[in-house]
């Protein structure tokens, strides 16, 4: 399949960028990978008469440190996620989570930032960000603006960012040393998108949990935080009982699909086997 017409633009900075996407509103799309926008364009489910190449710009991709929070660049690939130290030792979801979006081809190309602001319910990242408490940078014709990730989804591809923002960067709160994180993803092959999916992030505090947080995947038209599935964990030592209540809670909020990943009743099924599985392993490797 072939896309429609467009005519491409290579800005040099950010703010050329946004003018860019000023200028062409509705008709104007930013690239990253492109390995979600493409495959939109070749269906034809995507038709910008521009798009906006974010690969000319500077300081869009990396990784940093700062203030008790990990920085990354909304150009940070993939790829490059799972090969950093720095996340391996701070926030191991990430690799964890970015090990099982589709294979390695695309995991080369495909950017965080991509992954993230394009609204896909199927998507891995957000429900995890939202797990972890992270906001999104974005940058727009009057400067930049935090949104957390939490407040940013809104429907199946439509989103917080307005139509002439773009993401610049993701800040995570690093996890307290001793938390446990784990991402449970049911899928039908290597390389299919979640029939379900669990991000949990928890911390144990003597023995008790202290803090929980556990967001869904592909089960609803947004990623979901399943607040009160959490808060089940909290001030117990998560034990079956716990456990059973916030799967219970968890499942009650999903509302997927009947589609080629099963019907809806399958889906929230496995739904509530990701949350058990994705608690149970976060448990094993928090400290305390
Ligand atoms: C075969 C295949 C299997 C896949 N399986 C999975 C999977 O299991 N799990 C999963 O999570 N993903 C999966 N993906 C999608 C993949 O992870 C994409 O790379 C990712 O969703 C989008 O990142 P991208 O950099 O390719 O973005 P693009 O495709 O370039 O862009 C996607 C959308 O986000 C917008 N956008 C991109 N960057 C920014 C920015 N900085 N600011 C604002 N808007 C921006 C674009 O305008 C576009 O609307 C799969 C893709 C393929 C081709």
């Amino acid at each position: 399949m072939i896309p429609g017409a467009f005519d491409y633009h290579r800005p040099k900075s950010l703010d050329e960028a946004v003018a860019l996407l000023s200028q062409h509103g509705d008709e104007g799309r930013l690239l990253a990978g492109g390995h979600s926008l493409i495959p939109m364009m070749k269906l034809r489910l995507a038709n910008p008469s521009h798009l906006i190449d974010l690969h000319g710009i500077a300081g869009l991709a990396g990784l940093e440190e700062e203030e008790g929070a990990i920085r990354i660049g909304a150009m940070t690939t993939q790829a490059e996620i799972i090969a950093s130290e720095l996340l391996a030792a701070k926030v191991p979801i990430l690799r964890e989570t970015a090990l099982q979006i589709a294979d390695p081809q695309v995991r080369y190309r495909g950017t965080i930032g991509g992954n993230v602001a394009n609204g896909d319910p199927g998507n891995d990242m957000p429900a995890v960000m939202m797990a972890l408490g992270a906001a999104f940078l974005v940058q727009g014709p009057s400067g930049e603006r935090t949104i957390a990730a939490r407040d940013y989804y809104r429907g199946a591809f439509t989103t917080a960012l307005a139509d002439n923002e773009v993401l610049r960067a993701i800040r995570i709160p690093v996890p307290p040393a001793g938390h446990g994180a784990a991402y449970a993803k049911m899928k039908r092959k290597v390389g299919d998108y979640a029939t379900a999916a669990a991000a949990v992030v928890l911390v144990m505090d003597g023995g008790s949990c202290r803090d929980a947080r556990i967001a869904l995947t592909n089960l609803a038209d947004v990623p979901l935080l399943a607040e009160a599935a959490g808060q089940a964990l909290v001030g117990t030592t998560i034990d079956v009982a716990a456990l059973d209540k916030a799967v219970q809670a968890a499942v009650a909020i999903t509302d997927p699909a009947s589609d080629l990943r099963g019907p809806a009743d399958f889906r929230k099924h496995v739904a509530g086997v990701m949350v058990r599985r994705a608690v149970r392993r976060a448990r094993e490797r928090a400290g305390g």
